[in-house]
Formats: structure tokens, C-alpha cells, sequence
């Protein structure tokens, strides 16, 4: 099975994750149109106040490491403009390396 996930913050990284322990053998694509994934954005308001000094403190995944623990193909720098369901096809603008 092929997966495609849009989105790689709080609900498409929870997403393929859950995906991810309910198939090991699936093919599982996270394409995000930002440059980071599955960051702590409710820690946001935490940094601009200087409570959580370092951003990346924020940042507690990176492609690498979902690649390494989940197997997962993290594609940042990767906006879908399309979707073809019929198809099976998805169209990316690729922007990264930025
Ligand atoms: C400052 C702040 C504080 C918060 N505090 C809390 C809290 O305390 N408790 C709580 O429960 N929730 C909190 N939230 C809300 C919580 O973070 C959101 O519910 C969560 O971020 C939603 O996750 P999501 O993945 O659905 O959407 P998003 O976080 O918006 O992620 C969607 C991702 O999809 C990407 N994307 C969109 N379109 C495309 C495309 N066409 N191609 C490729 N990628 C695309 C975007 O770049 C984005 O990274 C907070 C949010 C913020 C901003």
C-alpha cells in the first residue's frame, strides 16, 4: 500500500505514524510545502516570550529522524497544488532545497 500525507505538522505527522504501526510494510510519503515538520507549535507563544529560549527546542522532529524511527519519506519544501483521485496522482511544487 501506497500512503500520501499532506501536511507534516500535528495531524499529518500523528497520522502517518498511526499508519505507519498499523502497516510496517506500507509506502508512506509526508509532503510538506514548509521546511519543518511535526514541530511544537503550541510552543510558539513559549519562545516569543523567551520562556523556551531556543527554537529549536520546538523543532523535535526533523525528516531524518521520522525517516529513521518510522521509516517514513518526509519531503519538505514539497506543495501539492493538485489532487487526481481518480488518477492516483498527486501534483508537488517543489521547492526545497529553498
Ligand atoms: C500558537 C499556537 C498554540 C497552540 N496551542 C495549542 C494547545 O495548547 N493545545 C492544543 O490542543 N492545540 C494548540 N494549538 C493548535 C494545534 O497546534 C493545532 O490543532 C494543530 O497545529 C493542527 O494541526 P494540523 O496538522 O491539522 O494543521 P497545521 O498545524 O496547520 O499543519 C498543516 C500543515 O500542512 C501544510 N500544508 C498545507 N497545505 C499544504 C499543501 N497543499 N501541500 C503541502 N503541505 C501543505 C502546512 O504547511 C502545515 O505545516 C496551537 C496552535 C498554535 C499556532
Amino acid at each position: 500500500m501506497k500512503i500520501v500525507m499532506i501536511g507534516g505538522v500535528a495531524g499529518g505527522a500523528s497520522t502517518a505514524a498511526r499508519a505507519r504501526r498499523l502497516d510496517e510494510q506500507a509506502e508512506i510519503v509526508v509532503l510538506e510545502r514548509d521546511h519543518y515538520v511535526s514541530y511544537a507549535n503550541c510552543g510558539l507563544p513559549y519562545h516569543i516570550s523567551g520562556v523556551i529560549p531556543e527554537r529549536e527546542q520546538l523543532l523535535v522532529q526533523t525528516p531524518e529522524k521520522l525517516k529513521q524511527n518510522l521509516n517514513l519519506d518526509v519531503r519538505v519544501g514539497h506543495e501539492v497544488t493538485a489532487i487526481d483521485r481518480d488518477a492516483k496522482l498527486v501534483h508537488v511544487c517543489n521547492s526545497w532545497p529553498p
